[in-house]
């Protein structure tokens, strides 16, 4: 598999001189640093190096062998788009799939739709859910929602023992190294599309497509050769690697299209759910791409 020669430096050699940067060849010769306030809690579990940093300036930040997955002043961009982009895109998003999410922000997301009924998670690292339960409560408190029913197990796996159940599946994975490697495999995907009830959306972490152009484009060729429907949307997040990170959607109809949601939320639910990054036009947007960009994806 192409991606597993992507190893994450040792953490302990990202932090120096009270600041912690992002090194890691998946963005070679440009790294991120935030300046760190104290370091709250750090562990290797069976699965990855586990840091969590008070920063100076961005809240706290959850950072997975040595690459930040969330940052307190600017997840909620990231954790919004993931979920509303694929929720809106369905006529009914009543039972839904999150891979992955240890943080417990996705899960917070999912739950304010007002369709969804029932949330089932899996993630494999018991040690994310329990740190951000413990340090970074504004995520965790969406892994204690009544919605939500929490696994601990390889997505990949658990995925092959369930058919024709869910309307939606949200794979909030880390970056293609580790234990997330099987989860951009086209295999995955053909999982996925069995998991889902007839008229089923997924939508996955995709990378971005200044630094990642190649996992960008195989994850959404899969895409493309797994659902009737595919699209790439992106969001801007300022502490991903470059500050953009994209999302591969795909739809078992025919009828679906991406770039109009089908459920228009008002105002009025916007402000009640909290939505900060998501409304109906950002959605709209978020499929409008540069034309590099576009060419490439037309062109694979
Ligand atoms: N928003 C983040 C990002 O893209 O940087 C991702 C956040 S979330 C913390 C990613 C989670 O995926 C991690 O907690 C990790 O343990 C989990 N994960 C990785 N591989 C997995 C697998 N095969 N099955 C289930 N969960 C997995």
């Amino acid at each position: 598999w192409k991606y597993t020669w992507y190893v994450a430096k040792p953490v302990m050699n990202a932090l120096k001189e009270g600041w912690f940067s992002e090194l890691n060849e998946l963005w070679p010769g440009i790294s991120l640093s935030l300046e760190v306030d104290k370091i709250l809690h750090s562990e290797k579990s069976e699965f990855q190096d586990i840091l969590v940093l008070q920063t100076k300036s961005h809240g706290r930040a959850l950072i997975l062998d040595g690459i930040i997955q969330c940052t307190e002043s600017d997840e909620f961009a990231y954790q919004e788009m993931i979920s509303f982009l694929p929720l809106c895109s369905h006529p009914s998003p009543k039972k839904v799939l999150i891979v992955g999410g240890g943080d417990g922000g996705v899960a917070r997301e999912v739950a304010k739709h007002p369709d969804v009924e029932n949330i089932v998670q899996v993630e494999i690292d018991s040690q994310v859910l329990d740190v951000s339960k413990k340090y970074l409560p504004f995520m965790g408190k969406g892994l204690t929602n009544a919605k939500l029913n929490l696994h601990v197990g390889d997505g990949f796996r658990f995925m092959k023992q369930h058919q024709n159940e869910f309307d939606v599946i949200i794979t909030d994975s880390s970056d293609p190294v580790g234990p997330a490697v099987s989860l951009f495999q086209v295999s995955y995907f053909e999982l996925m599309r069995n998991a889902l009830k007839p008229g089923g959306i997924i939508c996955s972490q995709a990378g971005t497509i200044w630094a990642n152009m190649d996992i960008v484009i195989d994850t959404y060729k899969h895409c493309q050769n797994t659902f009737k429907k595919a699209a790439y949307g992106c969001a801007a997040v300022p502490t991903y690697p470059t500050g953009q990170i994209g999302f591969v959607l795909g739809s078992l109809s025919q009828e679906t299209n991406f770039k109009e949601p089908l459920r228009i939320l008002s105002e009025n639910e916007l402000d009640a759910f909290n939505l900060r990054y998501y409304s109906p036009e950002v959605h709209r947007a978020a499929f409008v791409l540069p034309r590099f960009a576009q060419k490439a994806l037309e062109q694979h």
